[in-house]
């Protein structure tokens, strides 16, 4: 078996022993003569794991009886929409911070239900600059960017925008924008670290990055705006549904869950988040020191306190040297480096799963390009 250094934004690497262990119980899972696939949503075995999963992401990321655990689908992009969908009402407004391209697509699905609802959404702030193909974000938003509205019914943020490689709170807290409740799109950040949930009304995130597969959307939220979510909307929409079936209200995605519970033991192994951190911080560290290191070759756009520790782009001198650095890379055993088509350059995405061998992979492969073609 030859696995490759695996740099792709989403769906991402996982851990091999979460896979390991999914190969191991997949035809017979438990000496039940089936895969936990073909089990019944509604049966012991796996309501065992689900409620496993929840369990172990409420310990790893200390969540407070304040807050439910919904494993929903749809993706993120479906919370885009579900957010202001339960959260707005007549006259109310919400208010979004802008600091890349996921945040912006919020803000726009955000739109047509505020024009459904004759509410408002408004950008708060943005850190973008210039228009249409010279739109360009650089560094997350500070507490002066945003004049947040503090009767806003929530203030939206993307706490890591994968496209652009730009993240908040590298180095320390999340800024305090206001009083409305924090809603934040952790698609590409979430359980990097531990962070402090309760600065936040609601997180989610598509699994697809750092807890499992796609077809799993986590979300954490807390129980006042699960109450004060509207009752007008289809069961299916409203997040009261599915807080009170334990996200069993209809068939859940079974095997992406079990994988996420897989995943969940392997981030306990590792020491829990605050031992996943350290590895992640000294891969992002390496990574940036090379890019720094070859400054008439590699550059990083983006502002110092801003880098993403999941999701590094950087440029070449030229895009005909990026493509030949994505093909000769590829060979080299380092797959998915090419940006993102709406930003170009390169991009190492560089979740949990990822880990120091494939930086140091990476990092050798980029001076050795650097030396025969700078
Ligand atoms: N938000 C962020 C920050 C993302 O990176 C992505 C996916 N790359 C999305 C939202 C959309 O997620 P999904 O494809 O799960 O809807």
């Amino acid at each position: 078996m030859s696995r490759v250094f695996n740099f792709n934004p989403g769906p991402a690497a996982l851990p091999l022993p979460a896979l390991e262990r999914a190969r191991e119980e997949l035809l017979d899972y438990r000496g039940s003569g089936m895969s936990i696939m073909e089990h019944s949503h509604r049966g012991k075995d796996y309501e065992a794991v689900h409620n496993e999963a929840i369990s172990l992401l409420r310990e790893q990321l200390s969540i407070s009886d304040d807050y439910h655990v919904l494993f929903l689908q749809g993706g993120a992009s479906m919370q885009f929409a579900m957010v202001p969908m339960n959260l707005l009402t007549a006259g109310k407004s919400a208010d979004y911070v802008l600091t890349g391209a996921w945040s912006e697509k919020a803000l726009s699905e955000a739109k047509p239900m505020a024009a459904l609802y004759s509410a408002a959404v408004r950008a708060a702030g943005t850190t973008g600059t210039g228009e249409g193909k010279e739109k360009s974000y650089v560094r997350a938003a500070t507490e002066a960017d945003v004049k947040a509205d503090d009767a806003a019914v929530y203030l939206h943020l993307c706490s890591n925008e994968t496209v652009h490689g730009v993240q908040f709170a590298v180095n320390g807290e999340f800024p305090h924008f206001g009083k409305a409740p924090v809603v934040a799109d952790m698609s590409s950040d979430f359980l990097w670290r531990k962070i402090d949930v309760s600065r936040f009304g609601m997180i989610y995130a598509g699994a697809q990055k750092n807890v499992g597969p796609s077809g799993v959307t986590v979300v954490v939220v807390r129980k006042d705006l699960v109450d004060a979510g509207r009752k007008d909307l289809p069961k299916i929409f409203q997040y009261r549904t599915h807080v009170e079936n334990n996200s069993l209200y209809n068939t859940p995605s079974t095997f992406g869950i079990y994988i996420v519970r897989n995943v969940l033991l392997w981030v306990k192994d590792q020491g829990g988040l605050a031992g996943i951190e350290k590895i992640n911080r000294e891969k992002a560290w390496l990574l940036y020191k090379t890019i720094d290191s070859h400054p008439g070759f590699y550059r990083c756009p983006v502002d110092a306190g801003s880098r993403s520790v999941m999701n590094v782009v950087f440029r070449l001198p030229s895009e005909a040297l990026e493509e030949k650095f994505v093909s000769e890379s590829k060979k080299a055993g380092l797959v998915g480096l090419k940006g993102h088509r709406s930003v170009g350059g390169i991009r190492a995405s560089i979740y949990n799963a990822t880990g120091l061998d494939a930086i140091h992979a990476l990092t050798h492969f980029m001076n050795e390009f650097a030396k025969a073609n700078g």
